[in-house]
Order: C-alpha cells, then sequence, then structure tokens
C-alpha cells in the first residue's frame, strides 16, 4: 500500500481510475482476510490517488486527505475501527471511480501524452496480473482468477518496495 501512496496513479496506465480500483480492492481484500490490512490504508489510498495529472481530481483529494487526516488524529471519538477500513478503502475507491466518470464525460479527463508508464515506471516490462501474458489486465482474454490476480498484486507491491 506504501507503494501507492508513493508511486499513485501515474504508475497505472493512462491514469485509470477504474483499472486502480480493481487492483486496490482486491489486494485490500486480501490482506483484510488475512487481518493484515493496515488501518492507515485509506490514507495511502487517498495519497496514491492524489498523484494524477488531472487537476481537479488531485484538488479533491487533496482536500480528502485534509479531511482524512484529521478523522485519524482523533480515531477514539469517532466510530471509525479496524473493522472499518475495508469499508472506507471501497468508499473511498467508489468516490475515485465516480469523479472519474463525471470528468470522462466532462472531457476534462486530460492525460498529458508520452506520459504514461514514463520514468517513474522505467524498465519494469507490462505482464498481465491474471496470466503473465504480455497485455494488461484489463486486456486479458482469460477468464479471471482473482486469487491469482491479488497474489500477483502483492508480489508486484513487495518487489517494487525498496
Ligand atoms: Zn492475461
Amino acid at each position: 500500500m506504501e507503494f501507492f501512496a508513493a508511486k499513485g496513479l501515474q504508475r497505472i496506465r493512462g491514469e485509470s481510475v477504474i483499472v486502480a480500483k480493481k487492483e486496490l480492492v482486491a489486494v485490500c481484500k486480501r490482506l483484510y482476510a488475512a487481518g493484515d490490512l493496515p488501518e492507515d490504508t485509506p490514507l495511502d489510498i487517498i495519497k496514491g490517488l492524489q498523484k494524477c495529472s488531472v487537476k481537479p481530481f488531485c484538488d479533491y483529494f487533496a482536500h480528502q486527505l485534509q479531511d482524512a487526516t484529521k478523522a485519524s488524529l482523533n480515531l477514539t471519538s469517532t466510530s471509525a475501527s479496524k473493522n472499518d477500513v475495508m469499508s472506507e478503502v471501497n468508499e473511498i475507491l467508489s468516490e475515485a471511480v465516480d469523479l472519474y466518470h463525471s470528468l470522462c464525460t466532462t472531457k476534462q479527463w486530460n492525460i498529458p501524452k508520452g506520459h504514461k508508464l514514463g520514468a517513474a515506471v522505467g524498465s519494469v516490462t507490462l505482464s498481465c496480473l491474471n496470466c503473465g501474458g504480455e497485455h494488461g489486465l484489463k486486456d486479458c482474454p482469460k477468464p479471471r482468477n482473482e486469487d491469482q490476480i491479488a497474489k500477483n498484486m502483492r508480489e508486484f507491491f513487495e518487489n517494487k518496495r525498496e
């Protein structure tokens, strides 16, 4: 998760929030099931969502981050508990996708050309999280295997971590 916070949306082809959401939900569910989902995951996700080339989107999540940071400072006085981390994650990502959709419809989702998979990713080659083929997950012709995707995703994150 720290990886997403550090590299953010710009890591994802076309900065597709939908792809990001799928990937993040898969990882979080996995960690959550293992009782291993850090409490500050929602903050990491918001930080990652801010790292986006589309300004209205960044601004929105910069604002969200302020609110979330405030909220996390007085955890004891709110209903937020460990059990809610997963639903918080879902909530944030659903908002992100809604915003993404509305920005797409109003043609405000403009990714600078040549930006996608740029320097940040370096020499890493694209490999499908489902089957390992040379395409993105969303282009995979094979049936989705959620367990496999979650596993590959976790390995991917772990390899990226310095
Ligand atoms: Zn594939």
